[in-house]
């Protein structure tokens, strides 16, 4: 089966190879993905002076505001989380707290049982000189504590205390050097955290936000429903059942066998929808009925099994707003730490004659074309964007009453729109800026 496939020309917003690129993504870390499972290097690498932790508690990350200064994701040093971290070693612990695995057991491979969930995110490298750590070196998994001895950064580790006494906590906080130097440290909403903090601390809160939720939310194994653990520095469960020391079960847990991805944390895609005119000179958006009064966006919808996202992006349209996407094209995705989602952006043709009809799925209270010029208004109003507080606009959560009063006054934009970092948000200003043009079709035949 062939799609109309329109050329939607994209002019001059490319920041790097990968095209544009999204708050939350562009991540800065180098994950050392293959250390995750290095007990020596987690365990040298806790202990290095440069290393910081990012705190989560209820999933709210702390936030550091110096006296004079902006808000940043707080980092805390290895000293100041020390009191907090449980018993050493941190990785690779086995049953009893202070041992350490012996090195052959995979079960046991940089595992956490003892103390709360902790996530080794990456290492900063510095942007000039030498790589901070050339992998020849680090492959072979050898003298790991010479390694990182010479290890140039700075390495991040998350640290989830919402099960750690509240007055440890604060104790830590009010030890640190951040607490000490007057900084308000201060656990904020995630989504509050988004209007605050920066590109580069957005990168890092999107990995370790799904990481510790994954972990808070994933008690029990999939297979058997024993209770699991972290291992691989956090990025993997096991299963209990499977310990060295567990009582032998008669049908041992599925996850023993080769087919264990259950295990590892999830990502699920969502496609967000801009759906174009003909003609490029409107677009479609709509509004949930659980979302904040006067709020339009683009449509939505996780892609369900056994759909590509261009099939998704065919049925939502259908499902939501009755209209029939004539064509598509993909333009970037964003990770959506909220909890573990990444969203991929589409722009979509439908003809602006055909009828809209929302009851379907009942899922939008309207959906309506909106012309370029009243998008344009909209994005220029002052208190169109709603990133100032960011609303749970995807989490079917009413926004309390600022919105509804800033749409009495008189000078209410026409609508309220998507936060400008969110996928949703850079789809409608890219397409109202003219950034981008759905108005010829790819094989030639212009519409
Ligand atoms: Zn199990």
């Amino acid at each position: 089966m062939m799609r109309s496939l329109y050329k939607i020309q994209v002019r001059g917003y490319a920041t790097s190879a990968k095209g544009h690129t999204h708050y939350f993504a562009g991540g800065p870390l180098n994950r050392l993905a293959w250390l995750r499972t290095s007990p020596a290097f987690l365990n040298a690498v806790v202990r290095s002076p440069e290393t910081r932790w990012v705190l989560f508690s209820d999933g709210k990350p702390l936030l550091a505001t110096p006296p004079a200064g902006t808000a940043a994701l707080a980092r805390l040093e290895t000293r100041d989380v020390l009191p907090l971290l449980g018993p050493e070693p941190f990785f690779s612990q086995a049953q009893r707290p202070g041992e350490l695995a012996p090195p052959d057991t995979k079960e046991l491979q940089a595992a956490r049982l003892h103390g709360p969930p902790a996530v080794f995110l990456g290492l900063h490298e510095p942007a000039e000189g030498a790589p901070a750590l050339p992998s020849s070196e680090l492959s072979g998994r050898e003298n790991a504590e010479a390694v990182v001895a010479r290890l140039r950064g700075t390495p991040y580790f998350s640290l989830d205390v919402t099960d750690v006494p509240s007055a440890n906590v604060d104790a830590a906080l009010q030890g640190s050097q951040s607490g000490r130097d007057g900084a308000k440290l201060e656990f904020v909403d995630g989504r509050a955290a988004m209007s605050l903090i920066n590109q580069f601390d957005s990168g890092v809160f999107s990995v370790a936000r799904t990481l510790v939720d994954w972990t808070a939310r994933n008690k029990f194994c999939a297979g058997c429903g024993s209770p699991v653990y972290t291992l691989w520095a956090g990025w993997k469960h096991g299963c209990t059942s499977l310990l060295p020391w567990a009582p032998k079960a008669d049908k041992p847990c599925p996850t023993s066998k080769a087919l264990n991805n259950y295990m590892h944390p999830r990502t699920d895609p969502v496609v967000i929808i801009l759906t174009v005119s003909r003609d490029n000179s409107k677009v479609l958006l709509g509004r949930n009925r659980n979302w904040p009064k006067n709020f339009y966006s683009a449509l939505a919808g996780f892609v369900e099994p056994g759909e590509s996202h261009e099939d998704t992006v065919e049925r939502e349209l259908w499902e939501e707003a009755g209209v029939k996407a004539l064509g598509m094209k993909y333009h970037s995705t964003q990770p959506w730490p909220f909890p573990a989602n990444v969203m991929a952006g589409y722009y979509a043709v439908a003809d602006p004659s055909e009828p809209v009809r929302t009851d379907l799925d009942n899922e939008l209270e309207d959906a309506r074309w909106f012309t370029r010029e009243e998008v344009l208004s909209v994005l220029a109003h002052a208190d169109s964007a709603s990133a100032k507080q960011a609303p749970k606009w995807d989490s079917g959560v009413e926004e309390a009453a600022p919105a509804e009063e800033a749409a009495r006054t008189q000078n209410a934009p026409l609508f309220k729109g998507p936060p400008p970092n969110a996928m949703a948000g850079v789809l409608i200003a890219h397409w109202a800026q003219g950034k981008v043009d759905v108005s010829a079709r790819q094989d030639g035949d212009l519409v």
